[in-house]
């Protein structure tokens, strides 16, 4: 069986000694990681990168936590997605939750990394639907992800593995443009050397499986930008 994409994590903190403790912990739980030091770094990564999920300090130099979070709130592209705030003290969790930040989550520090970790993967499952085994649907098409199966109106489709990790990270979120590199970054992974027109040629494959006579194309592609599973052409 294939596994899904592994869920992306960016993790702001200023502290070199706090981030290595953090990455080299959730690493080693399977996510990958972006790594920012400052909130104009974070701002620019959560936009480029588009993570599952976001660990955010509080206390960063210039730019700080919470207002990294009302900015990411108020634009379209990153508005959902999840944070986890890094606070101090358990004083201060309560003093910014009571700021209405909009963080999903507040952890403070010194926390345990087994919490963290463990707050991090309940927050992905509410908010990243599939990571644990659901079935996710859009036009018609449903896609089993502990089974491994899709179907479209009833009927079992036959895909590929790569083909599956594609449509999986497509139905997760209808109506959002994936660029190229977006995809081989989830599909294919950060490290692989894969060609760009491999995209193209697996969502070609993809686009010809989901098809059928009559029905509109599911796929979209989106000139210039990439492709998004729509059925709004
Ligand atoms: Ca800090």
């Amino acid at each position: 069986m294939t596994a899904l994409p592994a869920s992306s994590i960016l993790v702001v903190e200023d502290e070199p000694a706090q981030m290595e403790l953090l990455v080299y912990n959730l690493k080693a739980e399977g996510f990958r990681l972006f790594q920012a030091r400052d909130g104009d770094e974070a701002l620019l990564l959560a936009d480029e990168e588009q993570p599952d999920l976001i660990i955010l300090d509080w206390m960063l130099p210039q730019v700080s936590g919470i207002e990294v979070c009302r900015q990411l709130r108020q634009k379209s592209q990153t508005r959902h997605i999840p944070i986890i705030m890094l606070t101090a003290r358990s004083e201060e969790a309560d003093r910014i939750r009571g700021l209405d930040t909009g963080a999903d989550d507040y952890v403070s520090k010194p926390y345990s990394v087994n919490e963290l970790v463990a707050r991090v993967r309940a927050l992905l499952r509410r908010t990243r639907p599939g990571s644990d085994g659901e079935m996710l649907t859009y036009a018609g098409i449903s896609l089993d992800t502990s089974q491994h199966k899709v179907s479209r109106d009833g009927a079992t489709l036959k895909l590929g593995p790569t083909e599956f990790r594609l449509l999986t990270t497509f139905i997760q979120r209808p109506g959002r443009v994936w660029s190229r590199e977006q995809l081989l970054d989830r599909v294919w992974g950060r490290d692989k050397d894969v060609d760009l027109r491999t995209v193209d040629v697996h969502v070609g494959r993809l686009r010809k499986a989901l098809s059928k006579d009559g029905e509109p194309d599911v796929i979209r592609t989106v000139r210039g930008a990439g492709y998004s599973l729509d059925t709004e052409n």
